[in-house]
């Protein structure tokens, strides 16, 4: 337990950050506490570098609505005084603590005060004994140091801990951490350190965490960003977690990645869409697809799901279409039925001469609408940027059925089919995307 938060055992993942605030500094400390325990933090971390943070922990424990760590380095006095301090977890790392009396002083402390440790080691600062070893195998000295810290906490007749062992490199992060997990029995804290950017440490982190994730490997997690917004990190953990159906937190956000079909203003109705939902807290899955070639099928499993046209959208509810909408209301009439959704306990409400209109479009060719391309009807389009002479032939085809078509729809599936299809044959494949080419799945050489 940190706190009152179960770890390990069979326990959520917890989500863990640290603040980026002078720890000393409570007005400011306690903002960013209170910010990523609204994001979704389960713990928070805060840097004790000082006697003026040590002193201010008591405060910030007293006030944090999430449990708390003292982060120590080095001076094992700033561990005690956290201890004693209230801090419901202190990491440490044995390691740079000062020798092994300084840290079976922590352990007593701790012990007699119930508080767990996170103990472990770090790549930057492995031990000298096992500096040639990280040079010839990092992997192996990396589980070493683990192994070495996991043996002395069991000398001082220590369990009350969890272990982490971080990188930079993402390899020797997913490797170590695998073998970790195959020889102690304690919970781990899995993190890419000095990960980077929010784009680039949020890719790294979602392949090293996501694969142990994926592994069934990981207790508490942490996303190291280089941003002063801790509640980032939070959130790029919870779509780690949501995104491997480890844990739920608020709305999941589906849309297609667009292609040559799109009609509309997508980006700007995918980030208007993701900005409302932040307001809901159920699991509700929202799908926002650019048309309707796909649209019903991929949207069939999303409580509620929009596709985009020029001029016309749709609104549907589990592949079954609610309503069709001017494309410009999409967004404020997709809320709409969201709210009445939940207004009347969870039941989708359906109009039935709406819904019975919604499907009638639905039986013509929105697809072939979607694909007009260019000369099919003017307003904002988009195409695929590749050279693509299969798509100018879908492109063409789909003008012709904007002209020749019912007259309801731009174009016509029946007449029109065929040809789509053969286009499609000839290398369009709208959101499928290309065919992967080449061999598969060689196994990596840290995957072992
Ligand atoms: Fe989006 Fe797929 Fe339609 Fe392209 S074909 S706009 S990727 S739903």
């Amino acid at each position: 337990m940190i706190g009152s938060l179960p770890v390990g055992g069979g326990a959520p993942v917890a989500v863990q950050t640290m603040t980026k605030t002078e720890t000393a500094n409570l007005p400011a400390t306690m903002e960013q506490i209170n910010t990523v325990a609204e994001a979704g933090a389960d713990i928070v971390r805060v840097a004790v570098p000082r006697e003026q943070d040590a002193e201010a922990l008591k405060a910030i424990v007293s006030q944090s609505p999430i449990p708390v760590i003292a982060d120590i380095h080095f001076n094992h006095t700033l561990a005690l005084k956290a201890i004693e301090a209230g801090a419901h977890c202190v990491r440490l790392n044995p390691g740079n603590i000062g020798g092994a009396e300084k840290v079976a002083e922590v352990i007593e402390l701790a012990k007699a005060r119930n508080t767990p440790l996170r103990v472990g080691v770090n790549s930057g600062s492995l031990p000298k004994h096992l500096r040639q070893l990280e040079y010839d195998n990092p992997v192996e000295a990396l589980v070493t140091a683990a192994i070495e810290t996991v043996t002395l906490m069991e000398r001082l007749d220590f369990d009350n801990f969890k272990v982490s062992m971080k990188s930079t490199s993402v390899p020797n992060t997913i490797a170590s951490n695998r073998q970790l997990a195959e020889r102690i029995p304690y919970p781990l804290h899995l993190g890419v350190t000095e990960a980077g950017t929010k784009w680039s440490g949020s890719l790294k982190s979602a392949v090293g965490l996501g694969t142990l994730l994926a592994d069934g490997i990981g207790d508490t997690i942490r996303i190291s960003l280089s941003t002063f917004h801790a509640e980032e990190e939070v959130k790029v953990a919870w779509e780690i977690l949501k995104a491997l159906k480890l844990r739920e937190r608020g709305p999941v956000l589906i849309a297609c990645p667009t292609c040559g079909r799109l009609q509309f203003d997508m980006d700007t109705v995918v980030a208007e869409v993701e900005r409302r939902l932040e307001a809901y807290e159920d699991p509700i899955e929202v799908s926002v697809l650019g048309c309707a070639v796909n649209g019903i099928g991929e949207a069939r499993h999303a409580d509620f799901g929009i596709t985009g046209a020029k001029d016309m959208g749709m609104i549907y509810s589990k592949g079954e279409p609610l309503k069709k909408v001017p494309t410009a209301q999409l967004v404020d009439e997709l809320f709409k039925e969201i709210d009445r959704y939940y207004a009347a306990g969870k039941t989708v409400q359906r109009d039935e001469a709406q819904a019975a209109e919604a499907r009638e479009r639905g039986r013509h060719c929105d697809d072939a609408r979607a694909n007009r391309g260019p000369g099919g009807g003017g307003g904002r389009e988009r195409r695929s940027r590749g050279p693509g002479a299969a798509l100018d032939a879908r492109a063409r085809l789909t003008a012709r059925g904007a002209r020749d078509g019912c007259g309801v729809l731009a174009g016509c599936r029946q007449a029109l089919q065929p040809r789509l299809n053969a286009a499609d044959a000839a290398g369009n494949r709208g959101c499928e995307g290309p065919r992967p080419t080449g061999p598969r799945g060689a196994r990596r050489p840290w995957a072992s």
